[in-house]
């Protein structure tokens, strides 16, 4: 298919052809005309699908006609992270170059005085981060009752982020009458009542299953003890063909360590976190980009969507928590037909979370054995569960057995219970004890509830809340510890505090009443 069979105008045409592409990709090819008839579209697309023309270019030409107000935006965009809503506002740079079109990129870490000023000029696109839109709406800066188009990017990365609660609040300050896109890698049952509570009558379009690593990846694993793997990562960027690589961290105070690391070692290495200033974030990925930086190590949050062209290698100094984070961070790698290559580095610990990618990906990671370390092998869940991951634990874990062994039942079920604790908030994540609330600062026990009563008024009361949490909790698993990589160390339970309003309807809604069409109409009249 052609990009001029899609219904595209001649201006948005021109530049598709400047920036060299000859073939709309399949999401482009599926989204881009319902978009253009004024739907609401439920993508299912991995970054590196050429998603983000999916929506920037059909959205060019639906404003291309209309005037912005001043403090009224006429579409808005939001993205979890900073570097893929400064990667957006490029695309529509690129994109919409024959076009008169004013753009506002709301981010964290800059000034206001400048995003301000913008918005007073009144812009057609604002590409936004939730926390500084929501900053920007309370001080009355923006007004979001003009927004024709609205574009919710990475849903479920969103959701991992804990933004949910702010995407609530913006929608319920958008008009009714818009046309809603919403695009997400991964479709999980709460990512889909989102969408049924967000969209009207969308269309749907999937582009690759969820979790399919690229052909053109080749991966490998080396198991090794947890303090081998500096080492075993140093070997490998000596003996691979390394032109540039994304090395990824599950914590966002290991990425500075690492870098540290590396540096100290002679690598050429940059790190990417949330913790970093805007600026600096921007600067180290420029440099990365041109080359001047070799090795970046990053964050999932950090790096998630970033593209750049030609990355060869990527290597996990850490497994991720997720099985989903696996591919997307492999796929940084062996683009648009290139080739390229991803090391995972596990310890004994991991084999859950590589038995989860395996299940995922449909297959083994290979192992190799890297020269000079001493391989590894991965400990059962229930050693794992203690923590126990250092060399020469044979002997011990079979006194450990014999021990078990003569222990009473009773005091097993209170050790196993205690470990079940521990597997959902891993030691380290906790709070260290001396950091909880002093008991003084607690509320006076005479004016805490008594504990039976507590007690007996939860089991009263039925709590939907619970049974979904709980339901949740087995769908989401680990993924929620991911949530502190960026943005705080603490582990955030849920939704915290917020139950959103989404979760609270039921998952099915009857059809909209308002045509799509109209929609679309309704924009251009009142653009
Ligand atoms: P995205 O999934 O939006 O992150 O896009 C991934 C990469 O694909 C970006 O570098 C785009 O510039 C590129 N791209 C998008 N659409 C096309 C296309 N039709 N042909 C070739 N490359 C494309």
């Amino acid at each position: 298919m052609l990009f001029s069979e899609l219904g595209l105008g001649p201006d948005v045409l021109r530049a598709i052809e400047d920036k060299g592409y000859t073939q709309p990709t399949p999401i482009q090819e599926q989204a881009i005309p319902w978009v253009l008839q004024g739907r609401d579209v439920l993508g299912c697309a991995q970054t590196g699908t050429g998603k983000t023309a999916s929506f920037t270019l059909p959205m060019i030409d639906i404003l291309a006609s209309g005037r912005a107000r001043a403090r009224m935006p006429r579409s808005l965009i939001l993205e979890p992270t900073r570097e893929l809503a400064a990667q957006v506002a490029e695309s529509f740079e690129t994109y919409g170059k024959h076009h008169k079109l004013s753009m506002a990129l709301l981010i964290g870490g800059e000034t206001f005085t400048e995003q301000v000023k913008r918005l007073d000029r009144g812009v057609d696109v604002l590409i936004a981060t939730p926390g500084r839109l929501i900053d920007l709406f309370e001080r009355g800066n923006i007004m979001l009752n003009d927004i024709k188009v609205f574009v919710i990017d990475e849903a479920d990365r969103m959701l991992d982020m804990g933004f949910i609660p702010d995407i609530e609040r913006i929608v319920s300050k958008l008009p009714r009458m818009r046309q809603t896109l919403f695009f997400s890698a991964t479709m999980p049952p709460e990512i889909r009542r989102l969408a049924d509570a967000f969209l009207m009558n969308p269309k749907e379009v999937t582009v690759a299953p969820p979790a399919s690593p690229s052909e053109t990846v080749t991966q490998a694993m080396a198991l090794v003890h947890e303090e081998d793997k500096r080492k075993a990562l140093r070997h490998l960027l000596r003996t691979e063909d390394v032109k540039n690589a994304f090395i990824f961290c599950n914590r966002k105070r290991d990425v500075a360590i690492l870098q540290k690391s590396l540096e100290s070692h002679g690598f050429n290495a940059g790190a990417l976190h949330g913790d970093m200033v805007q600026s600096k974030r921007t600067e180290t990925l420029e440099a990365f980009k041109k080359g001047e930086i070799t090795l970046l190590v990053c964050s999932d949050v950090a790096a998630r969507g970033l593209d750049v062209q030609g990355l060869s290698h990527v290597f996990n100094f850490d497994v991720p928590v997720s099985a989903e984070d696996y591919v997307h961070r492999i796929g940084r790698t062996g683009r648009a037909g290139k080739t390229g290559r991803a090391f995972t580095l596990a310890s004994p610990l991991d084999g859950k979370q590589v038995a989860a990618i395996s299940r995922l990906i449909k297959r083994e990671i290979p192992l190799i054995a890297i020269d000079g370390l001493e391989s590894a092998e991965f400990l059962s869940e229930d050693e794992a569960r203690r923590g126990r991951g250092g060399r020469g634990r044979g002997k011990e874990r079979d006194r450990e057995r014999d021990r078990e062994r003569d222990k009473a039942p009773r005091e097993r079920g209170e050790r196993e219970e205690k470990a079940a604790r521990e597997e959902r908030a891993p030691r380290e994540e906790r709070q260290p004890r001396e950091e909880r609330q002093p008991r003084e600062e607690r509320q006076p026990r005479e004016e805490r509830q008594p504990r039976e009563s507590i007690a007996a008024a939860e089991s009263r009361r039925p709590d939907p809340r619970r049974e979904r949490d709980r339901d949740r909790d087995r769908d989401r698993g680990d993924r929620r510890r991911r949530r502190d990589e960026d943005e705080d160390d603490t582990p955030v339970i849920g939704f915290g505090d917020h139950m959103p309003a989404f979760m609270l309807r039921s998952a099915r809604r009857p059809m909209a009443a308002e045509p799509a069409a109209e929609t679309i109409e309704q924009s251009s009249q009142e653009g």
